[in-house]
């Protein structure tokens, strides 16, 4: 079967290059994927809300080898992309922006009822396995059926959340044509350490600034909440932490959280303040209404302090340590969670693979969008904006070609 465009993925951004294709006068479209449905991971997005863009968005916003500036230059104004498909979108306080409807289903809904309407195939469950080049067309196959199509756009994601389609192995699709690839590591996801010290601290919650180290040079702080589970760190403030990580060399990192950064440095004279205050109590009692529990138990054993010890006969230098234990949690980096739990991929195909406007150099009719690429940021809606732009930037390309 013959199409002028083949997108193997339908996530974000071979939805976006689709509906763009169409609008821009191109024919024949198909979405091949493999999955039963198209934007599986669209719809798990923002917790169901889809965090589908930020506002401000710059190309300072993005990591990796790829230049997106022109990219996000070319593609201009998300609300107005949304518009076009009948999508209005909200903004909250931090800049994240969402459906109108806070509902994932409604940006999916604005993709495949414009791809219906202007006849896009959806062809489902159908996983690609071979792509290559001959005789003017990049023939794909899938289990059982052969397309063809002088433009294929590869939007088949990364390795993050292999349960919503994506595993990784159309990467292989790439490697068969010689395609570089920077290898593939998890971005936003949980950070292990040590599992002795968080078994006591697992379910906790707790608000406070999160510094990594990379031996002693300071790499990024976030301020937010900080998950604790039994093996690791979490939350988004450390979410957007693990994208710093090297992963050859976990050995280097740590983690220092902390948990009383509005307090500024009066911490030693509060203690002082609770040391009056709570005279007769112990000094577990003394710091419980600063700090959860089994925060405090471990801040006094870091502090070499035990928890029974009467808080009266703190003297002047156990108040100090205490203070410094207080405010300098330290957790080594043992790893990070897998791609199970990662919401990205860094690596890709690299910037020097791609002309201006995501073409493979070495492969003309091939373009590679959204994961795929070497591109990766923060938690904040910047991961879907690239998206849209990249696949954009793909289908306009196509389409000025096409003449
Ligand atoms: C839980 C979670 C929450 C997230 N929340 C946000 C958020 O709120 N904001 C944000 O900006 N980013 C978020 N992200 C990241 C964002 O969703 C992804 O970066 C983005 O969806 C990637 O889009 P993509 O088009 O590159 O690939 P994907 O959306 O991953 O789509 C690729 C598609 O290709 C299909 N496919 C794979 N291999 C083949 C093959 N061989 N043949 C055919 N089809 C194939 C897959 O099934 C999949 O449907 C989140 C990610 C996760 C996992």
């Amino acid at each position: 079967m013959t199409y002028d465009l083949l997108i193997i993925g339908g996530g974000a951004s071979g939805l976006a290059a689709a509906v763009t294709a169409k609008s821009l006068g191109i024919g024949k479209i198909a979405v091949l994927e493999r999955l039963p449905r198209v934007g599986k991971k669209i719809l798990a997005t923002g917790n169901g809300r889809c965090n589908l863009s930020h506002t401000p968005i710059t190309a300072e916003n993005f990591r990796g080898s790829v230049d997106v500036a022109p990219i996000l230059a070319e593609f201009g104004d998300v609300k107005a992309f949304f518009e076009t498909l009948g999508l209005y979108i909200r903004t909250d306080d931090a800049g994240r922006m969402y459906p109108h409807t806070m509902a994932a289903t409604s940006v999916l809904d604005a993709f495949r009822l414009r791809m219906r309407e202007d006849g896009v195939e959806e062809i489902c469950d159908a996983q690609v396995d071979s792509l290559h080049f001959t005789k003017g067309l990049w023939h794909v196959k899938t289990t059982g059926v052969d397309y063809a199509a002088p433009y294929v756009i590869f939007a088949a994601g990364g390795f993050a959340a292999p349960k919503l389609g994506t595993d990784g192995s159309a990467w292989d699709l790439l490697k068969k044509l010689d395609i570089p690839i920077v290898s593939p590591n998890p971005n936003l996801c949980p950070v292990l350490s040590d599992a002795r010290m968080l078994r006591q601290l697992k379910g906790l919650r707790v608000k406070g600034e999160i510094t990594l180290y990379d031996q002693d040079d300071a790499v990024r702080t976030e301020i937010g909440e900080v998950q604790f589970t039994d093996k690791a760190l979490s939350g988004i403030c450390v979410f957007n932490l693990s994208g710093f990580i090297d992963t050859r060399r976990f050995e280097d990192y740590f983690l220092l959280f902390d948990p009383l950064p509005e307090l500024g440095f009066d911490i030693e004279s509060i203690l002082y303040t609770l040391q009056g205050t709570r005279y007769g109590m112990n000094c577990e009692e003394m710091l419980s209404g600063l700090l959860p529990k089994p925060l405090v138990r471990l801040i006094l054993k870091n502090a070499d302090i035990s928890p029974d010890y009467p808080c009266s006969e703190l003297s002047g230098q156990e108040i100090r340590r205490l203070s410094i234990s207080s405010r300098s949690l330290t957790f080594p980096v043992k790893g990070l969670a897998g791609f199970e739990q990662a919401q990205s991929t860094r690596g890709g195909v690299p910037g020097r693979a791609l002309d201006a406007h995501l073409q493979v150099r070495s492969h003309p009719g091939l373009y590679v969008t959204g994961e795929a690429a070497d591109v990766h940021a923060d938690c904040g809606g910047y991961h879907l904006h690239w998206c849209w732009a990249s696949g954009a930037a793909a289908a306009s390309d196509i389409a000025r070609k096409m003449g």
